[in-house]
Parts: C-alpha cells; sequence; structure tokens
C-alpha cells in the first residue's frame, strides 16, 4: 500500500480523498494555489505545496508544479479527484513516467472515453446500448442533413471532446441544422480545443440514470447501482438519488449484467460511470465518465462501500474488497449539491463566510470545506458542499433532507440552499415523476410568476 498520496484537486473532493487515505494510514500531501492558502483540505494535510497563482491554468492544471510536489515530498500516487487532471490521459502516462501510481483507470481508457465518438463506438461494440446516431463524426453540411434524415427530428449536436454540458445544440427542424451545428462547432473549439461534434437524437422526456462500476487489475468487475441525476439545470446535475425511483430490481440487474459484461471486455480498471439516458424503460448511453464523481457518495450511503478507499486499494493492485453478491442496496439517498449562487438567478456568489454551521443526526454527511471566517475564492466553481441524506427509504430520506437543509447555516454568501428547500415541497419531486428538462421548465415558470 502507498504511504503517501498527493491529492490534485482542491475543495470538498480535496478533503473528501484525505479522509479515505488518513482511514487506511497514508498520509496525506495537499496542493494549493495562492488563494486556496489558508483553506481546511490544506490544513488538514500532512503536508501542502504550493503549486501556483489563483488562475487554475497556473496551479490546479499546472502538471510540472504537480509533478515536482509530488516528487520533493516524496508521494507515490497521485489522486486526481474529478475536474481539472482526472481525465487528462496525457497527465495520467506524466505520473506514470515519473515511477509514480496515477489513481484512476489506464491512459488508454481515458484516450477512448474521452471523445465521446470512440467511446460509443467502443461500448457498442462491447453490447451496450447507445442513443441513436450519426456514425461518427459529422464533417460535411450534407453529411448533417443525411444523418438527421435517417435519425429524425429533433437532434442535439454534440461535441466529441464535450463535458459540462457544453458544446450541445438542439436542431428541431432541417432549417436549424447548419446554424446549430456551426454554433456547437463554435463553442466546442472555444471550450476544448477540437471543433469535432456529432449527432444524437434529442429525446424528449428521458431520466439521466448512470451506473457506477468499479474493476480490479484480477478481473473482477462489480456494479453499485445506479443514480438518478435527471435534476438539471444547462445539463448540470443539481440533485442526485439512488436508487433511481423510476427503476425496478429487475430492470437494474439487468442493465447492471449489460455493463458489467462489456466492462470485462473492454478491459476497464478501477472506479467508472456508465451515463444513460432512460425512456419508455430503454437504455441508451451518452457518455463513460473515467473517474469518481461528484455524486459518488449516494452510491455509498446506499452500499456502505467506500468508493475512494476501494480505489486506492485497486491503483497499489489489490483486489476489490467485495463481490457482486455483497453488494446491497439499502434504503435511499439523495445529494443535493449547495452551491455558493443566488438560488434564483444562479449567479455566483464568492466571499467570506461569516457563518457557519453542519447539520448533522442519524444518516446526514456533510462533504464541504467551508468554516466560519473562510473566504470562497472566485476563480473555481461554485459548489460549497453536498449534503447526503440517506433514509430507510425515500419518503424518509426527504424528510431528513428538509430537516438537515432547514438546520444548516452558510452566511455571509448566498448559496442553492432555498432551490432545494424549494424543490422539495413540489409534487412531482416528492413522487420521483421528473425527467432532465423537469427543472429548467420549472426554473422558467418560476422566474415568470415572480415578474
Ligand atoms: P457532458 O459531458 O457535457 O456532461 P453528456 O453527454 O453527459 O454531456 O450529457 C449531459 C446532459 O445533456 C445529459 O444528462 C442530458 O440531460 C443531456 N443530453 C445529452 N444527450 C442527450 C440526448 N441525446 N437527448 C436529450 N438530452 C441529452
Amino acid at each position: 500500500m502507498f504511504e503517501k498520496i498527493l491529492i490534485a484537486n482542491r475543495g470538498e473532493i480535496a478533503l473528501r480523498i484525505h479522509r479515505a487515505c488518513k482511514e487506511m494510514g497514508i498520509a496525506t500531501v495537499a496542493v494549493h494555489s495562492e488563494a486556496d492558502a489558508g483553506s481546511m483540505w490544506v490544513r488538514l494535510a500532512d503536508e501542502s505545496v504550493c503549486i501556483g497563482p489563483a488562475s487554475a491554468a497556473k496551479s490546479y492544471l499546472n502538471v510540472p508544479s504537480i509533478i515536482a510536489a509530488a516528487e520533493i515530498t516524496g508521494a507515490q500516487a497521485i489522486h486526481p479527484g474529478y475536474g481539472f487532471l482526472s481525465e487528462n490521459a496525457r497527465f495520467a502516462d506524466i505520473v506514470e513516467a515519473h515511477g509514480m501510481t496515477f489513481i484512476g483507470p489506464k491512459a488508454e481508457h481515458i484516450r477512448i472515453m474521452g471523445d465521446k465518438i470512440t467511446a460509443k463506438q467502443t461500448v457498442k461494440a462491447a453490447g451496450i446500448p447507445c442513443v441513436p446516431g450519426s456514425e461518427g463524426a459529422l464533417e460535411t453540411e450534407e453529411e448533417a442533413i443525411a444523418a438527421a434524415e435517417t435519425i429524425g427530428f429533433p437532434v442535439l449536436i454534440k461535441a466529441a471532446a464535450g463535458g459540462g454540458g457544453r458544446g450541445m445544440r438542439v436542431a428541431q427542424t432541417p432549417d436549424d441544422l447548419v446554424e446549430a451545428v456551426v454554433a456547437a462547432r463554435n463553442e466546442a473549439k472555444s471550450a476544448f480545443g477540437n471543433d469535432a461534434v456529432y449527432m444524437e437524437r434529442y429525446l424528449q422526456k428521458p431520466r439521466h440514470i448512470e451506473l457506477q462500476i468499479i474493476a480490479d487489475s484480477f478481473g473482477n468487475v462489480v456494479h453499485l447501482g445506479e443514480r438518478d441525476c435527471s435534476l438539471q439545470r444547462r445539463h448540470q446535475k443539481v440533485l442526485e438519488e439512488a436508487p433511481s425511483p423510476a427503476l425496478s430490481a429487475q430492470q437494474r440487474a439487468d442493465i447492471g449484467k449489460v455493463v458489467v459484461d462489456a466492462i470485462k471486455k473492454i478491459g476497464y480498471l478501477g472506479v467508472g460511470t456508465i451515463e444513460f439516458l432512460w425512456e419508455d424503460g430503454e437504455f441508451f448511453f451518452i457518455e463513460m465518465n473515467t473517474r469518481l464523481q461528484v455524486e459518488h457518495p449516494v452510491t455509498e450511503a446506499i452500499t456502505g462501500i467506500d468508493i475512494v478507499r476501494e480505489q486506492i486499494q485497486i491503483a497499489a493492485g489489490l483486489p476489490l474488497s467485495f463481490t457482486q453478491k455483497d453488494v446491497v442496496f439499502e434504503g435511499h439517498a439523495i445529494e443535493c449539491r449547495i452551491n455558493a449562487e443566488n438560488p434564483r438567478t444562479f449567479t455566483p456568489s464568492p466571499g467570506m463566510i461569516t457563518d457557519f454551521h453542519a447539520p448533522g443526526g442519524l444518516g446526514v454527511r456533510l462533504d464541504s470545506a467551508l468554516y466560519a471566517g473562510y473566504v470562497m475564492p472566485p476563480y473555481y466553481d461554485s459548489l460549497a458542499g453536498k449534503l447526503i441524506v440517506h433514509g430507510r427509504d425515500r419518503a424518509e430520506c426527504i424528510a431528513r433532507l428538509k430537516r438537515s437543509l432547514g438546520e444548516m447555516v452558510v452566511a455571509g454568501i448566498e448559496t442553492t440552499i432555498p432551490l432545494f428547500q424549494d424543490l422539495l415541497v413540489q409534487p412531482d419531486i416528492l413522487s420521483g415523476s421528473y425527467n432532465i428538462h423537469w427543472l429548467e421548465k420549472w426554473i422558467k415558470d418560476e422566474a415568470a410568476a415572480g415578474s
């Protein structure tokens, strides 16, 4: 087992990884930008190294600085968390070339899944059903028109290198098509430096349901069930729950088997998430994330498995500590992504936290690096913390979540806590009948009613 791990990330996920390391008896090295010097994960880590100025390009994405920090502190492995360098195959190669372990999949699989076109081709060949779409990248206008005619309108143009919901455009009719392709291409070029785009059927009322998988180097592959991440704004997740209110145990077992068989064929190693859209009882693959996900704690809550601990063990060459038969789903869990944002306009609200109180009690977990007196810097994403609540069933979970949100105090900045309080009284949320378009419509209706 590793004796020391460098955590190449910040905020709540840096703290989350630190916690797993400490419980495993592993020393931690935090890296941080100048703006993050006083942060809680830096204070709690055994050692810390400043890797550059506030700008992420010069700090959390600064590969030479991170490698140098690992070398001078004698770290044997680097955990990239999510975002930043976590899906950068070149970084994984560089870490390994310096004689350290990248805690993640093989660089080869990061590359395959990082391009959504090759990802779709790869998983399709391994038996996973995909959203009907273009065969590969769209090169010409004629190709786009021909593909749309086969697929049927409306269609969605997506960036091959896409992420964070960017580089996506809907074309409702043939008249919108060329403009949608050009707009998606331009956004993809500026966001990812790669203007390759492809086409999918635009699903009207799907849920976003994703499967968590974990694979060791001994050929063991296990799925940890699904997460329902249908509550989204701008194609980004806002609240996640496990299990999905829409899936039966049989449907879960069936898709679990398809996914596990495919992952075995692909030879994937480590933790990963297979994302699907689910409509009328059918699963359609959209992408695979080759890293730890923000929403992993809801799976931990219903399985009792520490996913980060298993991820570290696998990276150290050890086998999984459980088999598929050992995975039992108990109760229901919901995670709220609490952002430092205005709860109606979603304008970021960084700044000084003047007062802070964490909710607690049975089944309540708060993953957050906030504390009273902390100044949330404006340079990074606005995630202030994740409140994860577990109950014996969905109703108990929701009651506990409402109670916890009511206890939580984050003063000095605006947060999305009031948004969740408003959502958790909506009949559709209480009954679990919502799809990926529900939240956008609700926000629009609320804005119209308020104006
Ligand atoms: P990203 O990598 O940018 O997150 P994804 O492919 O994971 O992009 O899609 C993000 C979200 O966009 C999905 O959860 C869903 O809400 C929406 N989306 C993606 N593909 C489709 C589609 N074919 N039809 C309808 N919505 C889609």
